[in-house]
């Protein structure tokens, strides 16, 4: 290469643009290629980090590739080195769900991975938790106030006696009251809200506060025989419960009192529970992207991808999401699901997203934000086909309606279906289960959850060493040819396994925490 020439990064041979590598972008006239024996092509205009160059020329009406898959359609001719902005593209049109290949990929080749193993909390129910967060669940908005100042006060005066629990954590929400409850759709914020509560790094104690008027009680959040019963409850007992509204609390003193005492025998029983060794096989992995750049494709979400499979071939759970980043990718999972019965679950997710968004008069490509443009991605089915390589190449064996939960037998690659909003899929894959986070950013987040670790991976060297703490795995040296993408997967499931024992990510080092946020389809009163 001489030093007129700078790298470019094109994903299969048969794509016409490939994006530029180098922090600051290219100026025109600098020289690349698609590969050591390609021609030279000289940049006819400057192309910022991240963006596509045309390496042919491409005639008006023909398809411009990446991934070998149709990102587009020129919408004028192009030249070789020109830089191939979204207004150069027409977006093609999303598949429809007709002919679809239904269960018909080769499952790969992969041995077992055995010995890998983590050190985490062993639950009544049989899940494993990574962290021992002691939940108080809320059925209503209303009580939000005096949970977080209850909260506050067990930390304050409680935890310090309680030094084996990590936290305590108020599940706050807007759900509750005001809402349509017996819409059909409002199983989705419902259930998502009981699961929650259920989550492994909960323990499986339960204590609720509910305000007394609510439409959501407590008997219907978490009706008997839908959560494990402690040691101090019957058969058919309802939930742990402070009721604001009952005539024993004289004040706000007596109500804030009363959470506070009730919380104790939770806080003695995590507290007694100690980390014990067990097999990788018991994570479970929610995947998810944000601020994603050009660059999520190439670095981040293929070292997620490689270490996806490893976790799957270690006997884990790996969920994937985000629906309008899959969207365009429906031929590919239906081709990857285990079954025909999985591939129809999969339709059926994604159609029903479909008429979601026609309900609101959107569609997928309303998912691109202006910073997903600014960092080189055109359009959704660009930002699809890089966020999906998340999902590594392991058949997909089971699909969750959103706020779903993981049944106990639901191990391997899992689709739960979610929407894409990061705050709203991290909340989703936290009531199928998730006990560990792992997300990849580009343009760069802060994304946090109080619940669960969350590891944080960068696209790009140059972010990576701007948010030096904010960033747990630098995935931008596969770009900078430092290191392979097995070597960044390997990397990064041993990470997975360190922070699952108790090493803080840097989210919870600074206790940076994003809301829940419940995703509620059904009408609000
Ligand atoms: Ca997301």
């Amino acid at each position: 290469m001489d030093s007129s020439e700078f790298p470019v990064i094109a994903m299969h041979k048969a794509d016409n643009v490939a994006i530029v590598v180098t922090a600051g972008g290219l100026k025109a006239g600098a020289k690349v290629r698609k590969h050591p024996d390609a021609p030279l092509i000289t940049l006819i205009n400057a192309v910022p980090q991240g963006h596509k160059v045309a390496l042919t020329d491409i005639k008006a009406g023909e398809p411009v590739t990446r991934y070998k898959v149709s990102i587009g359609i020129a919408k004028q001719n192009i030249q070789a080195g020109t830089w191939v902005h979204e207004r150069l593209l027409e977006m093609p049109s999303a598949r429809n769900f007709l002919n679809l290949p239904m269960a018909t990929a080769k499952v790969p080749a992969a041995d077992a991975l055995t010995g890998y193993t983590f050190e985490g909390y062993r639950n009544s129910d049989g899940s494993v938790g990574t962290r021992n967060i002691l939940a108080v669940t809320t059925t209503v908005q209303c009580v939000a106030g005096v949970v977080d100042l209850a909260v506050q006060k067990i930390k304050q005066d409680l935890l310090p006696l309680y030094p084996n629990v990590d936290d305590v954590v108020g599940i706050e929400h807007t759900y509750g009251c005001g809402v349509a409850i017996d819409a059909p759709d409002a199983i989705i914020p419902i259930r998502t809200l009981r699961n929650i509560s259920l989550n492994p790094n909960f323990g499986n104690e339960v204590l609720v506060v509910s305000l007394g008027c609510e439409k959501l009680p407590p008997l219907r959040l978490l009706p008997p025989g839908s959560f494990p019963l402690t040691s101090e409850q019957g058969e058919g007992d309802g939930p742990h419960t402070v009721c604001l509204q009952d005539d024993q609390h004289v004040g706000f003193m007596s109500m804030l009192q009363h959470i506070v005492d009730s919380a104790r025998p939770h806080l003695a029983r995590l507290n007694a529970r100690q980390r014990e060794t067990v097999s990788a096989s018991e994570l479970v992995v929610g995947v998810q992207c944000g601020g994603s750049d050009a660059f999520s494709g190439v670095t981040a979400n293929p070292i997620v991808g490689f270490a996806t499979d490893l976790l799957v071939r270690a006997g884990a759970t790996v969920m994937f999401s985000e629906n309008t980043e899959v969207r365009d990718a429906v031929e590919q999972l239906t081709h990857r699901a285990q079954s025909v019965e999985v591939a129809q679950s999969i339709v059926r997710e994604l159609s029903w997203y479909d008429q979601y968004l026609e309900r609101g008069q959107a569609d997928r490509s309303a998912n691109t934000t202006p910073g997903n443009k600014v960092g080189g991605l055109s359009n959704i089915v660009e930002k699809a086909m890089g966020s999906i390589v998340k999902s590594g190449s392991m058949p997909i064996q089971h699909v969750l309606a959103p706020g779903e939960k993981l049944k106990p037998h639901q191990k391997g690659l899992v689709f739960a279906a979610t929407p894409a909003s990061d705050f709203i899929c991290g909340t989703l894959q936290l009531a199928a289960g998730m006990n560990l986070h792992v997300f990849t950013t580009g343009r760069g987040t802060p994304y946090g959850l109080q619940a669960c670790p969350v590891v944080k991976v960068a696209t790009r060297t140059e972010l990576a060493q701007r948010w030096h703490d904010l960033m747990d795995l630098n995935a931008g040296r596969v770009a900078d040819g430092e290191i392979s993408i097995e070597e960044g997967g390997w990397e990064l499931f041993q990470l997975m396994l360190e922070v699952a024992s108790g090493r803080q990510t840097w989210a919870e080092h600074w206790k940076l925490h994003n809301a829940l946020v419940l995703f509620n389809p059904a009408p609000i009163t």
